[in-house]
């Protein structure tokens, strides 16, 4: 059959590898490059600045070892290799006051005094998050339908850094996290614990793009402009800005869910309910050289997953030391992170990368038909992909992947 593939990230490329061998697969991605937000500077964003034996990551980065199981077996049949990272994290306040994760207090404490002083500042926040984790435990997920994460989580310090984290996961402000969808969040929480481990993939993130790229025999439309996509019985026509029609069998949708509507010329009254509450959240992440970030708070050692308060009204932001998460050789004198939000602490002359994210904003009433969009599947010629019809994350664009291929007879992993 000839498929179409609307998206060219994680999910529309797994989803190109998975039918490949089977049908005539065609990508059509509007950006200039693949990836969607899988960004590897000397990879596939090109950037003049930075040395080209270092390969940076401005979007996706680091990927749970237990939690996302298909990324792992997709992993393992492209060959790509893994690396375990170190996930500490620091979380800073606007009247000054800082926190280290009990991995930060390891390995960023200079003496054992160090160590029992931060130890003592962290207990009572490590005792508020084993409250939580015990009432997830106690808690029936089912329950979490419906509502947001702020229903289950206060305002206590630990509840704030679990928003962080989800504003850290999800790129998304940290003024929409009160509404996110706790049916997402909370699980999320919940295995993202001190004892779980991450992954970074040697070499970027957009090196395993290049292996199902090495191995692709279908067709890739990067810069493509769709006008509209319709569908009859014989199949689905595309129309392109330059007034080409393609003509398929099938299309997949492996764009952010915001982007479907627009695209379909003759959307049914079912997928305006299932589709229309979809807005993009769009923002920008740069990669900066600037350690004086955290002159101001004493703090000479920068963890993975850095949060910031930075005022009561609760703007916020991160940043991600780089070094160890990408693997930067240690005789490279630079050190690098990745930042959100944080353009107030950053000097613009030690950034050397910028940007644009768009990733769905999760909230409660966007989510609502994700089940009847994986139960009709299929349904008009029309299937969906997408990390938002799971959790959001790597594991649910693979996933995702998965289902697609499963009902057109592709493979799996
Ligand atoms: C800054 C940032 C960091 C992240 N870090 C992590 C991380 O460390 N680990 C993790 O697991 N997840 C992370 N995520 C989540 C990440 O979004 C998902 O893991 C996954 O990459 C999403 O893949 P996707 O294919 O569903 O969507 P996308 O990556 O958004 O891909 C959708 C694609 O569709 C294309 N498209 C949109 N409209 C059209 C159109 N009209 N025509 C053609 N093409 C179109 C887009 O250009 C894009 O390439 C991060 C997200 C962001 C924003």
């Amino acid at each position: 059959m000839k498929i179409a593939i609307i998206g060219g990230g994680a999910s529309g490329m797994t989803t190109a590898h998975l039918l490949d061998k089977t049908h005539d697969v065609c990508v059509f991605e509007k950006q200039a490059i693949l990836g969607g937000n899988i960004r590897t500077l000397n990879k596939n964003v090109t950037c003049d600045a930075l040395d080209s034996r270092i390969t940076l990551d401005n979007g996706v980065i680091e990927f749970e070892r237990d939690y996302f199981p298909n990324f792992h077996k997709l992993m393992y049949q492209l060959d790509v290799q893994l690396e375990e990272v170190p996930l500490t994290s620091e979380i800073f306040l606007p009247d000054g006051h800082h926190y280290k994760s009990a991995g930060a207090i390891i390995y960023g404490c200079k003496n054992m005094w160090q160590q029992i002083i931060e130890s003592l500042k962290l207990t009572p926040i490590v005792f508020s998050y084993l409250c939580f984790l015990l009432r997830m435990a106690f808690t029936n997920p089912h329950s979490f339908r419906g509502h947001p994460v702020s229903y289950f989580l206060g305002n206590s310090i630990s509840a704030r850094w679990l928003k962080m984290l989800l504003m850290y996961a999800y790129s998304m402000p940290y003024k929409m996290i009160d509404n996110f969808p706790a049916e997402i969040g909370l699980p999320l929480l919940n295995h993202s614990g001190m004892l779980t481990k991450w992954d970074r993939i040697v070499g970027g993130v957009y090196s395993y793009i290049e292996k199902i790229l090495a191995q692709f025999s279908g067709t890739i439309c990067c810069d493509a402009n769709i006008m509209g996509i319709s569908r009859n019985s014989t199949g689905v026509n595309i129309n392109l800005a330059n007034s080409d029609k393609c003509h398929f069998d099938k299309v997949i949708f492996a764009t952010t869910p915001d982007q479907i509507l627009p695209l379909l010329q003759d959307a049914s009254e079912a997928e305006i309910r299932r589709f229309k509450a979809w807005e993009a959240s769009i923002i920008e992440t740069v990669i900066h050289t600037d350690i004086s970030v955290y002159k101001h708070f004493g703090v000479s050692y920068f963890s993975e997953f850095d949060v910031f308060q930075n005022n009561d009204e609760g703007d916020c932001g991160y940043n991600a030391y780089l070094d160890r998460l990408c693997g930067v050789s240690p005789t490279i004198d630079t050190h690098f992170s990745l930042a959100y939000n944080l353009n107030q602490y950053i000097a613009p002359e030690k950034i050397i990368d910028v940007q644009k994210h768009s990733t769905p904003n999760y909230n409660v009433e966007a989510i609502r038909y994700r089940q009847e969009v994986l139960d009709t599947n299929g349904e008009n010629n029309t299937y969906h992909a997408g990390a938002y019809l799971f959790e959001g994350l790597h594991e649910g664009a693979i996933t995702s992947g998965l289902e697609v291929s499963k009902l057109l007879g592709g493979l799996q992993l």
